[in-house]
């Protein structure tokens, strides 16, 4: 069974406990992990991705109460519902057990109705849980997108520009950073509008992110029509040959509009920090504005062409 809401972390030392409640767990269609301690419920807990834990309180080694105290202590992406089945009487256990970080708590001996109706309890929790869990990262994954091009944003790019300067740096690693813009871009809007306008920074986001290296180099859309690309161990000679390929890309883009087709074309400012250098990597500031004048200077040379430089 794949579902972690359907599997069951049983604690329990005494055998005939055990299956007693490992049988109805069964009935209701759970998958059982039976272990007889909390050692051992600590252990599979950290191998199996498990969402519900039904612990005993007597056991020897590490008891009920250290174990879900273990448990909350636990470093793990997910929330774990424990209920403590205990054959004693009294408040005192039960006080204490929701102190340890218990959720529930039943008493022996366990009836098949009681633990259906706690157990539709526990996937509540755990449903809800789930819900804001996608969310969050949905919410973190929009965060860090430009809804457009569904390319990376500036935001992103800047912090992960940071990260990968120091890296670089650490390992004496070579980094390339190219910056490009679509030529003539206002044009586009003024003669054939706005939708497509938006149209065509789809279609050119979409083929830049087709020439890099996936899981390697990443695209971020810079501002309006200006994308920038970072290339970590792309050295001064690869850099070139790379922005050539991409800029030769782009003209052969053909979009349409109610005024007829045309084509677009870009120009590119490309800089590749030395890994081998002696002394310090220069600033991210740095590399921004060199990587920007590189981009200036095409643009001066007529655009549609890529301007590389190291530093
Ligand atoms: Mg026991």
């Amino acid at each position: 069974m794949n579902d972690p809401h359907s599997r069951v972390l049983l604690a329990e030392d005494e055998k005939s406990q055990a299956l007693w409640l490992g049988n109805l767990l069964e009935k209701l269609g759970y998958s059982v992990e039976w272990v007889a301690n909390g050692y051992q419920a600590l252990e599979k807990l950290r191998k199996i991705r498990i969402c519900i834990v039904m612990t005993d309180l007597v056991m020897p080694g590490m008891n009920g109460f250290e174990l879900c105290q273990a448990i909350r202590k636990m470093r793990i992406d997910h929330y774990i519902y424990i209920i403590i089945v205990t054959g004693k009487e009294g408040k005192e256990d039960l006080i204490a057990g929701f102190n340890a970080g218990a959720d529930d708590f039943m008493h022996k001996p366990v009836e098949e109705k009681e633990l259906f109706a706690r157990l539709q309890t526990a996937h509540r929790i755990l449903n809800m849980e789930q819900t804001l869990l996608n969310q969050y990262q949905e919410i973190s994954l929009l965060s860090i997108t430009d809804p457009l091009t569904q390319t990376y944003n500036r935001r992103y790019f800047t912090e992960q520009l940071q990260t990968e300067m120091v890296r670089c740096s650490r390992y004496g690693h070579d980094l390339t950073l190219i910056l490009c813009d679509i030529d003539r871009f206002k044009e586009v809007n003024d003669t054939h509008g706005h939708l497509v306008g938006d149209k065509v920074l789809q279609a050119f986001a979409k083929t830049l992110s087709q020439g890099i290296r996936q899981e390697i180099d990443y695209l971020a859309r810079y501002g309006g029509e200006e994308f920038i690309l970072v290339l970590p161990e792309t050295n001064c000679e690869d850099a070139p040959a790379c922005s050539e390929r991409l800029r030769r890309a782009i003209p052969s883009l053909i979009f349409f509009s109610e005024t007829g087709s045309f084509g677009i074309t870009a120009s590119f400012g490309t800089v590749t920090v030395l890994g081998d250098r002696v002394g310090a990597y220069p600033d991210v500031d740095v590399l921004l504005k060199s990587t920007d004048d590189n981009l200036y200077t095409a643009k001066r040379q007529g655009r549609n062409i890529c301007v590389c430089s190291k530093i």
